[in-house]
């Protein structure tokens, strides 16, 4: 994993990433990788997916980081963890259980632990720490808030809860809009917001994570919005498209069906109002040309660790290329 992209050399600071669930973990994986001090980086992570269900809370996108930061993940399936069977579900499916929601063997551990867990007291925040310890995971992964967020995809079909849309109905009804159930009154966690008033940080990056479904609801907890516009700190986000697709689930058909045009010109119009820089893919280098921030154009789509951690260390040399860019212009302001 040589990498020879940094200027100078790796960040020393805090790198803050925003993150939803598989295409997110990606890149987290890629950052934990190549910022080696512990809890040098922090992943905030979506909640809006979470679910009870068969008496279990169920938190997805926390389990996608995790599983991927830990090298659990299955990535031929894409999700989930490797090297899993399904016993349970199968006994489940005789008894007459719900089977609509797949459940590994390994996974379900996480499920039942989790749900114990809180049920004796502790923060999923809390919750989560102690599985990135016991897993040896450097990272510290926070979830966006310790409290309620439930995500509402309102279709042509009436309002559907997150996992009824995606899971069951296959992300097939047409979204007229998305609602976040409790973000206006949950406390985005502190470290969160620790981290985007702190003047040593080095980048905030939004990961290349599904912008309605993964990011927004991070964005829509009060307080949020306003401290990345604030922050010092860069804002980039890599963008979840190449080629105008989404690699893997609904992100191009939900902008589209939200009128949202479904190219880097449409991610940076959905994040403007805190973006300082966007990454994108070769194969949309024609589109920076038209872009309102900087861009880097850099191959994006993350294949194995090597390409995660490649995208990672550019994006961070970006961050350090747009803080110096600031500096520079700020003596330069400073020496008129
Ligand atoms: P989910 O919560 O598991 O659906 O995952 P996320 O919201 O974090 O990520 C979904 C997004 O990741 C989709 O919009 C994909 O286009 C994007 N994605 C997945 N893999 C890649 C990749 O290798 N490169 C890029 N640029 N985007 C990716
Ligand atoms: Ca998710």
């Amino acid at each position: 994993m040589a990498d020879t992209t940094f200027t100078h050399s790796p960040p020393t600071g805090r790198v803050l990433a925003l993150c939803g669930g598989v295409g997110g973990a990606k890149l987290a994986r890629g950052l934990n990788a190549i910022l080696p001090n512990p809890g040098q980086l922090v992943l905030a992570v979506n909640t809006g997916d979470d679910f009870e269900h068969l008496g279990l809370t169920i938190c997805p996108d926390l389990d996608s980081v995790l599983y991927g930061l830990a090298g659990k993940n299955d990535e031929e399936r894409g999700w989930g963890r490797a090297n899993e069977t399904w016993h349970c579900m199968e006994a489940l499916k005789e008894i007459g259980g719900a089977d609509w929601f797949a459940l590994g063997d390994r996974d379900l551990a996480i499920h039942i632990e989790r749900s114990h867990l809180l049920r004796s007291g502790l923060t999923l925040g809390q919750v989560t720490a102690r599985f990135c310890e016991q897993l040896g995971v450097p990272a510290q992964m926070i979830p966006m808030t310790n409290d309620p967020v439930r995500t509402i995809v309102k279709t042509e079909e009436g309002d559907l809860a997150f996992q009824d849309y995606f899971v069951r109905r296959r992300t097939e009804p047409k979204v007229t809009g998305i609602k976040y159930a409790g973000a206006d009154v949950a406390r985005p966690h502190p470290v969160l917001m620790d981290c985007l008033a702190d003047d040593t940080l080095e980048a905030v990056i939004i990961c290349p994570s599904n912008p309605q479904l993964s990011i927004d609801p991070i964005l829509a907890l009060p307080g949020v919005r306003q401290a990345l516009r604030d922050v010092r700190a860069p804002v980039i986000v890599v963008s979840p498209l190449i080629g105008g697709r989404a690699v893997k689930g609904p992100a191009a058909k939900i902008m589209a069906e939200l009128q949202i045009s479904v190219d880097s010109s449409g991610i940076a119009q959905t994040y403007l109002d805190l973006l300082d820089a966007l990454v994108i893919d070769s194969e949309d280098a024609a589109d920076a040309r038209h872009l309102p921030v900087p861009a880097l154009v850099t191959p994006t789509l993350m294949r194995s660790l090597e390409d995660s951690a490649r995208l990672a260390s550019r994006t961070l040399a970006f961050a350090q290329s747009l803080r110096q860019d600031a500096s520079t212009s700020s003596h330069v302001a400073a020496g008129r």
